[in-house]
């Protein structure tokens, strides 16, 4: 391929919307562009990466057994209505409606329709297990598209969907789906985690999310480096010891005009946020309840909807608020509020605890030496681990303490059960002729998100170094001489010779400065780089240079070896 031909258009400066380094360098290299917020177009160079990416997730899926088909982006709201999901999925999901006035979604996902699909073809347990899979544009309406091609409104997603008679078939999918998306990301050249994470609706259900690790990344990740645990921060546990406090004087109230939050209060004390206790009011599918954790963590909602069992929890409305404790957010403790049915759950390191300061369900005041297990009403099935774990906390499983990384998530595996196939009747009849209700996983793979999370993982300080398995071109052929017919020659035929041998390379035939190509060829990061040029041929060379390797490691070979050389070269990437 020739650049002069190819519509490469790298940028200079960086977008004024780019926040992380691989959204500024897919922009700068050229390979998107954004259309709108959110939305972004695939030039020429882009979109030979997302069909790499794209080729290795068909080959594992393949592999896996896994089956490839297409289903409508445009999908009915009566298949969303069948599990509720039309409403639940909330403003999250674009829709729209026909002439004929029938609504529809743009598909963020397709559990609905595949199960409706499957559910018509599927009868019997001979045709068990099956999983089928699309590579498909889906549309989520985010609160905050951002990051590129991280989060999005209009995205590359791969799914797959298992179908299995029993329970020991579902694992063994789940598995088998786990270890192959192992190996598309180590195809990609990522080095991805998997981390265990929240079941979401699906309460405790297994579910893996893949991260590449990432000082970007949107998740925070527990690792444990005893036992090698790793989960989401939604979901990591901890054991917490109980506190140990010592007896306390009865409380009493202290007047904190105007300290609202724990900084402002300890400051104005003069005491450690540890010591506070921070309550808040949350509406637990409407219901108000009170959640209490040390001054110097914060609530983990997922893991208190969990415990609660609720559908949703969300910080109460000011009103609520009031009325349960009797004071503004700020000021509410878990001794005697307003409203003394009102329940209160408390961290587990917060059995135990005396000598606290908590607020006083009275504007202006908090109170002092407050013993919980005195003074307030906590039953003590309501103390649980409800706080967000934090670097140093023991590792539930071993002990030692965690540390907390950042990640992208960039795929996820799931056991899903029988909620769907349930709620289709999606069902079999096993060899006694029995209905049964089919056992499903689902599996997302965020293909363009994947190519951005290659270029966060792999990029210095000018620009890309694509792995080669998934670099637009595998070379860069700079021809610095494009008008002197000789070395044009050289480069072209050099260019046929890795073609014939199955290495895509791009010949930089521009009519520009060697620094500029040089600049280019960086910025885009080709894994290999080949010069040609009038003075190294007459010196009898062509220079070849990796991309991760500094000026130093360059080699000079006749062309004669160029293709030995180029191959060698890559061989290493
Ligand atoms: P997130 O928590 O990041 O919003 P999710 O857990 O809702 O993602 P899934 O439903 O698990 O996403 O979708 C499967 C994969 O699709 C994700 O692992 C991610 O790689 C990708 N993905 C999800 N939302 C987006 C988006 N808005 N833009 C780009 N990729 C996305
Ligand atoms: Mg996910």
């Amino acid at each position: 391929m020739r650049w002069t031909k190819s519509l490469i258009a790298t940028l200079r400066d960086n977008p004024g919307d780019a926040e992380i380094d691989s959204h500024k360098l897919l922009m700068r290299a050229g390979l998107a562009r954004k259309t709108a917020a959110g939305l972004y177009s695939y030039m020429p160079l882009g979109m030979r990466v997302l069909e790499k990416i794209r080729a290795i997730v068909r080959d594992e899926m393949d592999k896996a057994g896994a089956l490839e088909i297409s289903m409508p982006i445009l999908q009915p709201a009566e298949l969303w209505r069948v599990t509720g999901r039309w409403d639940s999925m909330g403003p999250n999901m674009f829709k729209l409606r026909d002439r004929a006035e029938h609504d529809y979604a743009l598909g963020p996902t397709a559990e609905e329709t595949t199960t409706d699909l499957v559910k018509g073809v599927v009868s019997s347990y001979r045709q068990l297990p099956v999983t089928v899979y699309q590579i498909q544009w889906k549309f989520r309406d985010e609160t905050r598209p951002r990051f590129g091609l991280m989060r999005s409104k209009e995205f590359l997603m791969k799914d797959a969907y298992s179908f299995d008679a029993d329970a020991e078939g579902a694992d063994a999918n789940y598995w088998k789906m786990y270890h192959a998306y192992e190996r598309v990301f180590a195809r990609c050249g990522l080095k991805a985690v998997p981390v265990q994470a929240d079941g979401g609706d699906m309460g405790d259900s297994l579910t893996h999310e893949f991260h590449v690790l990432a000082d970007a990344g949107e998740d925070g990740i527990a690792f444990c480096e005893g036992c090698g645990a790793a989960a989401n921060l939604e979901k990591a546990e901890r054991s917490p010891a109980p506190a140990q406090d010592a007896p306390c004087p009865p409380y009493s109230e202290v007047a904190t005009p105007d300290a609202k939050t724990i900084e402002q209060v300890s400051s104005f004390m003069g005491l450690d946020p540890s010591l506070f206790v921070k309550s808040l009011v949350y509406a637990a599918d409407g219901k108000p309840v009170m959640v209490c954790v040390p001054g110097d963590r914060d609530v983990n909602e997922v893991k208190l909807r969990r415990f609660l069992g609720a559908g949703s929890v969300a910080l109460a409305d000011f009103g609520t608020v009031l009325r349960a404790t009797g004071a503004n957010a700020g000021f509410v403790g878990p001794v005697a509020p307003a409203d003394g049915s009102l329940r209160i759950l408390a961290d587990s390191s917060l059995k135990g605890a005396a000598g606290r300061i908590t607020g006083a369900n009275k504007d202006g005041f908090h109170l002092k030496n407050v013993d919980l297990a005195r003074d307030a009403k906590i039953a003590d099935g309501d103390y649980a681990d409800l706080a967000i774990a934090v670097a140093g906390d023991a590792c539930p499983h071993c002990g030692r303490p965690i540390t907390i990384k950042r990640g992208i998530e960039v795929g996820q595996v799931f056991k899903l059960g029988t909620k769907y196939s349930a709620a289709f009747g999606a069902v079999y009849k096993n060899d006694k002729l029995e209905e049964k209700t089919m056992i499903m996983g689902c599996y997302g793979i965020g293909v363009s998100r994947t190519l951005q999370a290659v270029i966060e993982q792999c990029h210095d300080k000018d620009g890309i170094v694509w792995p080669a398995s998934v670099a637009p071109y595998q070379v860069a052929i700079d021809l610095l001489d494009p008008k002197d017919e000789k070395v044009s020659s050289a480069a072209f035929a050099l260019e046929k010779e890795l073609e014939d041998a199955g290495i895509d390379c791009i010949v930089d035939d521009r009519d520009e400065r060697p620094g500029v190509k040089f600049k280019d060829a960086d910025l885009i990061g080709f894994p290999v780089r080949v010069v040609v040029g009038a003075k190294g041929l007459a010196g009898g060379g062509i220079e070849i240079k990796r991309r991760d390797e500094d000026k130093s490691k360059t080699r000079i070979v006749p062309p004669s070896e160029a293709l030995a050389a180029v191959s060698a070269a890559l061989a290493g990437r």
